[in-house]
């Protein structure tokens, strides 16, 4: 997606929904397809899948280790979900910063919420929810990816049922379709456009010299 001249990355982008939604799929088709997106790496408690890698998938950490960042106060955000703890370290957002991207989150609800009580000045948060079209196609795919036991899978739908009850919480619903995907990419890539575009006192402040505005007075 390009950006204009005058744009500062500045976003915290949160994408959350229910285990199932499809975020990471519309998550890699966003970053594939906007290199001034950077995706954070979350550090995780839970064992890595098959085809999951260390530093790229997740940080994979111990509990102790998990607790250690805590203790240190590493963390924007951390939740427990089901039976594993999952965090953001506040140094992926330092981080898209310092490389002049826009931050892009795939988390769970809790710790979507306990960023919306933040300040992340000078940062921006926007908050986008991904729902599946019903909660039978969010069974039918975490059962399709079997990645959970039973009683795992169990544990993730009902989470994803008291998940759907914070949607009130965020700036923007987009509905993830079967087979679909690129559906939810397109509304969100949208959505980007438009938050980019919004005016604030730092557009104002960038954008008042290119024009020859004196504000001197
Ligand atoms: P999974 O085990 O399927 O990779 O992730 C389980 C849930 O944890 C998903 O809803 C995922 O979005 C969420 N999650 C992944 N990383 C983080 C994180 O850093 N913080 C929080 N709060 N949730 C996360």
């Amino acid at each position: 997606m390009a950006k204009t001249h005058l744009y500062q990355p500045d976003l915290v982008i949160v994408i959350s929904g229910p285990s199932g939604s499809g975020k990471s799929t519309v998550i890699d088709a966003l970053c594939k397809a906007d290199e001034t997106l950077r995706e954070s790496v979350s550090v995780t408690t839970r064992k890595p899948r098959r085809n999951e890698v260390d530093g790229i998938d997740y940080h994979f950490r111990s509990k102790p280790e998990f607790e250690t960042h805590i203790a240190q106060d590493d963390f924007l955000e951390w939740a427990e979900y089901g039976d594993n703890f999952y965090g953001t370290l506040k140094s992926e957002i330092v981080a898209a910063r310092e490389t002049e991207k826009d931050a892009i989150l795939e988390i769970e609800v809790k710790g979507a919420l306990q960023i919306r009580a933040q300040d992340l000045s000078p940062a921006r948060s926007l908050f986008i929810f991904i729902i599946p079209p019903s909660f039978a196609t969010l069974e039918k795919r975490l059962r399709r990816r079997k990645t959970e036991s039973e009683t795992e899978l169990k544990k993730r739908l009902a989470i994803a049922k008291s998940e759907v009850l914070e949607i009130k919480h965020f700036n923007y619903w987009v509905s993830n379709p079967e087979n679909a995907p690129q559906h939810a990419v397109q509304q969100i890539q949208a959505i980007i456009a438009a938050e980019r575009s919004r005016i604030d006192t730092q557009l104002i402040d960038t954008i008042h010299p290119l024009l020859g505005v004196d504000t001197s007075d």
